[in-house]
């Protein structure tokens, strides 16, 4: 049982809402057994009032009853305290006053009589159908219970005698079990209303998801298609142009709109990860500073476009150097600057980086990003950071996206041991938080592996290398064929592992470049066997691409003795400056399987 879900009004209403409609059929099965009274005894010449009055009472209850099921809706919603305060004592005083009723039938008749027989089987039979119809609500079940049995245990004890003490005795220990049983009923109905509540929510839940994943593909389907339309549209012009300055222009176009096609894929396939709970978070020395300042200088162009101020700012109390996943932090950036600027016409957008003061271990800081874009309706402010939501379809049009971005920023900020909120007015602008919580380094530690990493490599002369390429896909092979051609190299390429091995056997290459996965034998297995064949002396490298991540690959990729491993899809620049690492180091320290 959960004492919050108890005392939410939801549960309440379901709760008092039952009532009224179990109750109603009890009202009528008194007047039942009063037609009984009056039709076999002579109860109405002998007592005419005290008839009269149980007969009133009964019938005014059992309306009360009827009335207060068939108008809840509307008391209810009017005052939900005097609804249960008038539902109290209509279902008390019938209670009561048939426990009384039953006490005079005894006091005047006493057993012998068959009206006190008859008034007996009533109260045996009426003590279950209350006890079933008021389970939920406790107090009235045993408000009800004592009401009906407490005056016949009553005038028992004071008539005395072996007889009525035995009787005392049986009522009350009627009364104990009838209690025990409503306790036992009472709980039966709370977990399976909250049962039927968590069901309604996760369906709900369910209805909704599935109806943001249906507008999500109708809009991804939109949102594909338009980078594919200007690639197939621009390829086309370019087909057809016979100026070379043209033909390059669109080039650059259909260039562009591919790096959005891949960029709106990498989105997804992210989204996914994170779903799957396969993102771990990077730990290493970095500039948060460096980070805001990266992220804002790749927005300034944009922003002048449009004519928006863009400021950053980050407190002094905010640590120079911190350890964290900078690249994680900077996507999250990127993603909540972008959405500003994308949804800002005029005006400003201004970063603020601030250190939160607490007492837990590292440093928490909070992270603004304010804009003074159209802002985002109260009743999507928490919706937009679930899955494939967008607040407005209308805007979507207009702005394109995915309804990814937020999600995926705000499981990151989690995994950050932050959260993530918006505050906004519609028409005004929206300000999003984020807190982030990041351990905290010393200053010679902090030497810069990030920086080391991202040094910009010397330009050296490019080596005169005679490479080989293995790749099944017979466009990307034609691809990275004339890439790496044009660069200078010397490349013989083949479709698999197997002519890999063929074409090893005849010639002496400085490098190979292969796919993982190619039929007949993978770029491991490959590799594998290019390792076991070499004797003695130098070993080429070797260079792996794949789509999935070298982790993904395992212990196999670990031991197949892989050089380096290259991200898809190719950017040429990055896979030039790798190969011609690769080959250095291999060739300055005469080792190779370094993987
Ligand atoms: P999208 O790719 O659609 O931008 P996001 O998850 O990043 O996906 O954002 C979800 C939705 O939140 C957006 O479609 C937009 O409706 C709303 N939104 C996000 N940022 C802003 C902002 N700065 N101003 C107004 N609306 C915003």
């Amino acid at each position: 049982m959960h004492p919050d879900e108890l005392s939410s009004r939801e549960y309440q209403r379901q709760r008092d809402s039952d009532l009224a409609h179990r109750s109603v059929s009890g009202g009528f099965v008194y007047l039942g057994f009063l037609a009984a009274l009056w039709a076999t005894t002579d109860y109405f010449s002998s007592h005419t009032a005290l008839l009269a009055a149980i007969t009133g009472i009964s019938a005014a209850c059992g309306a009360a009853r009827f009335l207060l099921a068939y108008h809840f809706d509307r008391v209810y919603a009017w005052n939900p305290g005097a609804w249960r305060v008038a539902y109290f004592i209509v279902i008390n005083l019938n209670a009561l006053a048939w426990g009384l009723f039953l006490m005079c039938t005894f006091l005047l008749y006493g057993y012998r009589e068959w009206k006190t027989l008859l008034l007996l089987v009533c109260l045996a039979g009426t003590a279950p159908i209350g006890l079933a119809a008021q389970t939920p609500n406790p107090l009235v079940i045993r408000t009800f219970l004592v009401s009906l049995t407490a005056p016949m245990i009553a005038a028992n004890l004071y008539l005395g005698g072996s007889v009525n003490y035995t009787m005392a005795l049986v009522f009350f220990w009627y009364l104990v079990f009838a209690l025990g049983h409503a306790r036992i009923l009472h709980r039966q109905y709370v977990d399976y209303t909250l049962e039927k509540f968590a069901l309604a929510a996760a369906k709900k839940s369910a209805e909704d998801a599935n109806r943001a994943k249906s507008a999500f593909l109708a809009n991804m389907g939109h949102e594909l298609r338009t980078p594919m339309n200007a690639i197939l549209g621009m390829t086309h012009l370019a087909l057809n142009s016979p100026a070379d300055a043209e033909r390059r222009q669109y080039l650059l176009m259909v260039k562009s709109a591919g790096e959005s096609l891949l960029a709106m894929l990498n989105r997804l396939l992210d989204f996914s990860k994170i779903e799957a709970g396969k993102v771990e978070l990077e730990a290493v020395p970095f500039s948060v500073r460096h980070v805001a300042d990266e992220t804002m200088q790749s927005f300034i162009a944009e922003a002048r476009s449009k004519g928006i101020q863009l400021r950053s700012h980050v407190d002094a109390a905010v640590p120079l150097r911190l350890q964290g996943d900078p690249l994680r932090l900077r996507q999250v950036m990127v993603n909540v600057v972008g959405n500003a600027l994308k949804f800002t016409d005029r005006g400003e957008i201004e970063s603020r980086i601030s250190r939160i003061p607490d007492s837990s271990a590292g440093v928490l800081l909070q992270f603004t990003v304010r804009d003074t874009g159209i802002g985002i309706a109260p009743e999507k402010q928490l919706s937009i950071f679930e899955a494939f939501e967008q607040a407005d379809s209308s805007t979507t049009r207009k702005f394109g996206g995915t309804g990814l971005g937020l999600a995926i920023s705000s499981r990151i900020v989690e995994l950050m041991g932050g959260r993530m909120w918006v505050e906004s007015q519609p028409g005004l602008g929206s300000s999003f938080y984020w807190t982030a919580r990041f351990a905290t380094v010393s200053e010679k530690a902090a030497g810069g592996v990030r920086e080391a990493a991202q040094a910009v490599i010397p330009a050296a002369a490019t080596p005169n290398l005679k490479i080989l390429v293995a790749e099944d896909h017979d466009m990307s092979r034609q691809l990275l064929k004339r890439l790496l051609e044009m660069r200078g190299y010397i490349v013989v390429a083949v479709a698999n592992g197997r002519e890999a091995l063929r074409e090893m056997e005849q010639q002496v290459f400085d490098l190979v470049l292969m796919d993982i996965h190619m039929p007949e034998l993978d770029g491991i297995g490959t590799a594998a066997e290019i390792r076991r064949r070499e004797q003695e002396g130098k070993a080429v490298p070797i260079i792996a691409m794949t789509a999935e991540s070298a982790e993904s690959l395992g212990e196999r990729y670990a031991t197949s003795g892989i050089t380096e491993y290259f991200a898809k899809p190719i950017k040429p620049d990055r896979l030039f400056e790798l190969i011609e690492k690769v080959y250095r180091t291999v060739n300055a320290t005469g080792m190779s399987g370094t993987a």
